[in-house]
């Protein structure tokens, strides 16, 4: 409930369960886990972790899957690899002009 009251506080808007969360990345795990406490049913994302990883991201190796399945009480549909080739771009570019 905090993370539900959270989410409105910051968005200033009404929070659903039925929320989509679109993300250029594969969340963490710390994200998937605020995702999985505030009851966001499903995550669309482009790059995963271990292209992150390829690329020099530095990523904990724990997928977003992981997180979800150990998960006793809360369901998250994940949905990867969308535009993943945009996001994969867009995280390259930001590595070179970190460098
Ligand atoms: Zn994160």
């Amino acid at each position: 409930m905090l993370c539900r009251g959270i989410v409105q506080y910051v968005t200033g808007t009404f929070f659903s369960e039925r929320a989509i969360l679109y993300t250029t990345a594969e969340p963490c795990p710390m994200c998937q886990g605020a995702i999985l406490w505030t009851g966001i049913e499903m995550v669309v994302f482009g790059t995963s972790i271990r292209s992150l990883q390829k690329m020099g991201w530095r990523q904990i190796d724990i997928f977003a899957e992981e997180v979800v399945r150990r998960s006793p009480a809360w369901r998250c549909t994940l949905v990867g690899g969308v535009l993943e080739r945009e996001c994969d771009a867009l995280f390259g570019l930001a590595i070179s002009r970190r460098n």
